[in-house]
């Protein structure tokens, strides 16, 4: 039987929709029965496992599992033995330190000999130690954030990304302990055959993640102006530049960063820039 590299990934919740999601990307189909707890992919040497995400770092430390789509909270707050391989850029969140909107807050001095209600004591535990905090700790295993209201605690340490739970229960965000995304994480000790499927995953979602913070942007602009606009464009090498069938104008082609394009759009437009597209990018190999 020939070597497949075995993948966890979180059995049902909020990872799940877009760790398939990146897999597909990459190509790799999985025939994906509901309630199955493993499956297999049709055209590449991966199986998959559906776990829950609080158990997923050890299954990998263990090496159950290979590799696993994870939280990096849930990485850090297990302090198990797992490689972080690559950030996601799905699944934003942080942890973070919340108490009753009303009270004031001055400083890390408010935790002291405080009563916090977390799922992350760990992580909890290691922020408080940092800064010389003796706090009580309360595990809860979820819906930390009504803990202050009926009395069980004077704050929390929770996960949060829009910030609107924390809202509606009357608390507000006073310090970041950890920012997480969803990552690829390793075994330490995988095998030849398995690093080498691992290396063509790997070598996939670079391709699609490097496809998604960037464009490729068209535009027109009069051919006396291919210099200056090339100069502004921060693109992979050097732009494409085809001649328009309208006498002294041309067109550029290049592919840029997201976020550089809304700051340079001003400048190209005030060399003569006009009609100027951007397409998504399906992959890119650098
Ligand atoms: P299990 O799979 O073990 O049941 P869970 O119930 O904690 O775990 P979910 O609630 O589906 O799982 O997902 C939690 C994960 O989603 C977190 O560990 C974190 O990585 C990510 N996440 C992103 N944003 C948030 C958020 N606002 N609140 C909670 N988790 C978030
Ligand atoms: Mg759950």
């Amino acid at each position: 039987m020939s070597t497949r590299l075995k993948i966890a990934i979180q059995k049902s919740g909020r990872l799940q929709e877009d760790s398939l999601r990146i897999l597909k990307e990459c190509g790799i189909y999985i025939d994906n029965g509901k309630d199955q707890l493993k499956a297999r992919a049709q055209n590449f040497p991966l199986e998959v496992l559906y776990l829950r995400n609080s158990d997923i770092p050890e299954y990998v430390q263990d090496g159950i599992a290979d590799i696993a789509i994870v939280g990096e909270n849930v990485v850090v707050e297990k302090q198990k033995k797992v490689q972080i391989l690559q950030k996601l850029g799905f699944s934003k969140c942080r942890l973070a330190m919340a108490i009753p909107k009303d009270d004031e807050y001055n400083g890390l001095e408010y935790f002291q000999g405080k009563k916090l209600a977390t799922s992350y004591p760990n992580s909890l535990k290691a922020f408080l130690d940092e800064n010389n905090l003796n706090s009580e700790i309360h595990v809860i295993s979820g819906s930390v954030e009504i803990a202050p209201n009926i009395g069980l605690s004077d704050g929390i340490c929770d996960l949060v990304s829009s910030g609107s739970t924390l809202f509606k229960n009357g608390l507000k965000e006073v310090v970041e302990i950890l920012s997480s995304q969803a990552c690829l994480v390793c075994n330490e000790n995988i095998s030849e055959e398995k690093q080498a499927i691992l290396n063509d995953l790997l070598f996939r979602m670079r391709a699609v993640l490097a496809a998604k913070n960037n464009k490729y942007v068209l535009l027109n602009a009069p051919t006396d102006k291919i210099e200056a606009i090339s100069n502004i464009l921060p693109g992979m090498k050097s732009p494409t530049v085809m001649p328009l069938l309208k006498e002294g104008w041309s067109s550029i082609h290049t592919v840029i960063n997201e976020n550089d394009f809304w700051t340079v759009i001003d400048q190209l437009k005030a060399n003569g820039a006009e009609g100027i597209l951007t397409i998504p990018i399906g992959k890119m190999i650098l």
